[in-house]
């Protein structure tokens, strides 16, 4: 296997420094009343990854480049993180990200309108944030061809993936925060599936769904896309697991229920298998996926490595179920109309 060049290496130096753009998302659209500097926000709460660290790690597939291409060679993997270090993003200021999520960090989630509409906010800023980041990385490295040169083309793909992303992600967000100005709640849609076990797993992402968990189309990319916010979060020592959507998202509201129509024992495996496809923003209890079978764990890193192969051509398979990886035991299913 050939080993990764200097000139590659400065690439992916360069191609993550744009990554890692610092900005306030509050400001890309709201007033400017950021204050302090831009923060290292969690994107999934540290009061959270507390709940499965084992002497203050989780475990994670890495997200950054320099590991992915490095894995591309040798194998994807888990491995340990610290929690001060997983997924931290600078995409808020010290004021934003204190005040803005107060409701979601300083009190008991119980799913109130306001808290799965700071969720689904908190989801498609990060969203917006990586594949704006993603869309300037692109063009910044294909400028540096003429438009005839065939090694542009790559860029010019990725540009365009990403930049149509970004555009359909904007308008969630400004819908979003519209609500969170005005305090009214009301668009929020929700479906919330609650299971009776020790949470393993969290995870925290924004995807527009492709197709239903039985395969039927839902929609096509496009600037007008619907997205959904999927998080899985501890609450009272259970996992839940939470769909978010904005009111008329009809693809999105189709994807939640195609997913709670299917059998209880069979809604955690598809659930773990979301995290992996979607969810840049997954961590594991060290110990679970140790005890997970040798099939399961190289499903699921396989469906990270596709991921990861589809930054510049979509993946068009969908998430169905393959073979039992766990079962929490579902025990209800809610629906916030
Ligand atoms: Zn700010």
């Amino acid at each position: 296997m050939k080993p990764i060049t200097p000139t590659q290496w400065s690439f992916l130096k360069r191609y993550q420094g744009i990554l890692d753009s610092k900005e306030c998302l509050s400001r890309r659209f709201g007033e400017d009343r950021c204050d302090g500097r831009i923060v290292r926000a969690h994107m999934i709460p540290r009061s959270q990854l507390i709940q499965i660290a084992a002497q203050g790690h989780v475990h994670a597939v890495p997200t950054r480049l320099s590991p992915i291409a490095q894995m591309k060679r040798s194998g994807f993997a888990a491995e340990d993180v610290g929690i001060g270090n997983f997924s931290t993003l600078q995409c808020f200021c010290a004021r934003h990200d204190k005040t803005f999520f107060a409701p979601l960090e300083d009190v008991a989630l119980t799913f109130t309108r306001e808290q799965l509409t700071l969720l689904h906010y908190r989801a498609m800023a990060v969203e917006v944030y990586i594949r704006g980041n993603a869309e300037d990385a692109a063009a910044n490295e294909g400028r540096k061809y003429l438009s005839t040169d065939p090694r542009r083309e790559p860029f010019y793909e990725a540009f365009q993936i990403q930049s149509l992303a970004a555009i359909a992600a904007e308008e969630h967000l400004k819908r979003t925060e519209k609500m969170i100005n005005l305090s009214r709640y009301d668009e929020i849609r929700a479906a919330i599936i609650r299971f009776d076990a020790t949470p393993v797993l969290l995870s925290a992402c924004a995807f527009r769904p492709l197709y239903d968990v039985v395969g039927t189309k839902l929609q096509d990319f496009s600037e007008e896309a619907a997205y959904i916010g999927m998080h899985i979060l501890a609450v009272d020592n259970k996992p839940a697991l939470v769909f978010t959507w904005l009111k008329d998202q009809k693809p999105s509201r189709r994807f939640a229920k195609s997913f709670c129509l299917q059998p209880y024992w069979q809604l955690t495996t598809l659930a773990v298998q979301m995290a992996f496809e979607y969810a840049e923003h997954t961590c594991m209890r060290r110990e679970w996926w140790m005890s997970t079978s040798k099939g399961s764990r190289a499903l699921l890193l396989n469906r990270v490595a596709m991921a990861n192969e589809a930054a510049s051509i979509p993946y068009d398979d969908f998430l169905s179920f393959e073979f039992l990886i766990d079962d929490w035991k579902c025990r209800s299913i809610e629906f916030v109309k």
